[in-house]
């Protein structure tokens, strides 16, 4: 439990209602209590994390009046509001902590250092107000944030949204990027002048923390630090550092353990689209008779409300349900890494979220991908074009997604992408162990945080 030096010594992590930034808040809590840090978890009401899975970390929730996350609403505007309903309450709540720490004349609990997810952006204006020490995370792909930088720029030239003209080709002074792989670009120009909106929103922290290994993203990180002045720690992948219990809001369906402990060994696809992908009827369709066309098992993932205007999975065409009975389990939601782990998954159809990334990439798992929007995009170019581990769903057809499903589950192709996919993890893990850079970025992270104490 560290050094002694950070022994008990406050950490104030602000976590988002997001799912895919909620888990490796938590999991960056974890790590960072293994370092000796008293870690207090800040968290909304709505997707609150389960305490009792964590009783190492004191929590505080947050009222923000929400309900749902509604990922087709305005997604601004969500984020303003949160933001603006959080932001007395944390200032109270750390004005209180640090009066008490006077009274006490505890000088600890007069330094908190808060850390908070990118989207939680009030925090440094609170952080300023109280002369605290704050540090952002990021959930996302490093290699995002360059795209999404350039959007303004792009939109001012009048090349958003995208033309289908344009789609294949490469964005100036973004390669690999084509357009196609720009976050947003089939939004309208309306949610494209919002997301810009947000980011002005975001002012200069101390310094970054990443999810994200440095030999994935070496040259991106190094333009990122020339970028933002910063300190910035690449300590991914959380996943792996830190192993901890399940941080799902929906009930994960253990029971498909057991189904594909009876399957061959990498004979079976993974499918997930992650916690905020939705899908419509004709989608659904296509992918059900992709599946039951590529003659192969599968775990396929639909989260209840997915497929618009459903409960759950009442639109399945007639007849898939028989055509797969015995081969195919339908499920809400999985253990996901528990999945991407076990023997018998030989590939992961994924949106490409950067956590999905991340956990396939950790368990050497190839990948087919389906981005659907954001910094998906750029994930899915970098691992079909880059790191040569995914293969890039053209089209949502029946006929290309058995045919991909195929080509990977069953064909040599798969193979090698595999082999690949297998060194990928070795390196992950490497990265992970004393003198790796991730091992040495989070002891440079430490040594950050308590230069500030
Ligand atoms: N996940 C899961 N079970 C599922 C689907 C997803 O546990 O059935 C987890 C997955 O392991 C990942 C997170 O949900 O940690 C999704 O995050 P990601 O960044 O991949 O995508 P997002 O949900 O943010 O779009």
């Amino acid at each position: 439990m560290g050094d002694g030096r950070t022994r008990g010594k406050p950490l104030v992590l602000v976590a988002s209602p997001f799912q895919g930034h909620m888990t490796p808040m938590l999991q960056l809590g974890s790590v960072l209590h293994s370092k000796g840090f008293s870690i207090t978890i800040v968290h909304t009401k709505l997707n609150s994390p389960d305490p009792s899975n964590h009783p190492e970390f004191t929590f505080l929730p947050l009222f923000d009046n929400f309900l749902a996350i509604d990922a087709s609403a305005n997604f601004t505007k969500f984020c303003e509001v949160l933001n603006n309903n959080c932001k007395m309450q944390l200032q109270d709540h750390l004005t209180r902590k640090i009066k008490e720490g006077k009274e006490a004349n505890d000088e600890m609990n007069q330094r908190i250092t808060i850390i908070h997810d990118n989207i939680m952006y009030f925090v440094e204006e609170v952080a300023s107000n109280l002369n605290l020490p704050s540090i952002v995370f990021r959930s996302s792909s490093a290699s995002y944030m360059p795209a999404f930088l350039a959007l303004p720029k792009l939109h001012a030239q009048g090349q958003l949204p995208v033309q289908d003209s344009m789609l294949q080709k490469l964005v100036p002074e973004l390669y690999p990027l084509r357009y196609k792989d720009l976050p947003f670009n089939k939004t309208s120009t309306e949610l494209a002048k919002e997301m810009f909106a947000l980011a002005e929103h975001i002012r200069a922290p101390s310094a970054i923390i990443w999810n994200t290994i440095d030999f994935l993203e070496h040259s991106v990180l190094t333009k990122l630090r020339q970028h933002y002045k910063i300190p910035i720690f690449a300590i991914g992948p959380l996943n792996e550092m830190a192993r901890g219990p399940s941080t799902s809001f929906l009930k994960e369906d253990t029971d498909c353990i057991s189904w594909l402990d009876k399957q061959a060994p990498k004979s079976v696809i993974y499918v997930s689209l992650g916690s905020l992908a939705t899908m419509n009827e004709s989608e659904l369709a296509e992918t059900a008779w992709g599946l039951a066309n590529s003659k192969q098992p599968f775990l396929w993932v639909v989260r209840p409300g997915s497929v618009n205007g459903s409960e759950w999975i009442e639109f399945l065409p007639e007849g898939f349900t028989e055509q797969v009975k015995g081969r195919g389990l339908v499920l809400k939601w999985a253990p996901q890494k528990e999945v991407l782990a076990h023997y018998a998954v030989g590939v992961f159809w994924s949106h490409c979220g950067w956590n999905s990334t991340l956990e396939s990439i950790s368990e050497g798992v190839p990948m087919i991908c389906q981005p659907w929007m954001g910094d998906q995009c750029v994930n899915s170019r970098y691992l079909c074009y880059v790191w040569k581990v995914g293969l890039e769903l053209e089209n949502l057809e029946r006929k290309v997604i058995a045919n991909a499903i195929r080509r990977l589950l069953v064909d040599d192709e798969g193979k090698e992408m595999r082999q690949r996919a297998i060194s990928m993890k070795e390196k992950a893990k490497y990265a992970l162990c004393k003198g790796g850079s991730s091992f040495n970025s989070l002891n440079n992270l430490v040594e950050f945080i308590l230069a500030r104490f």
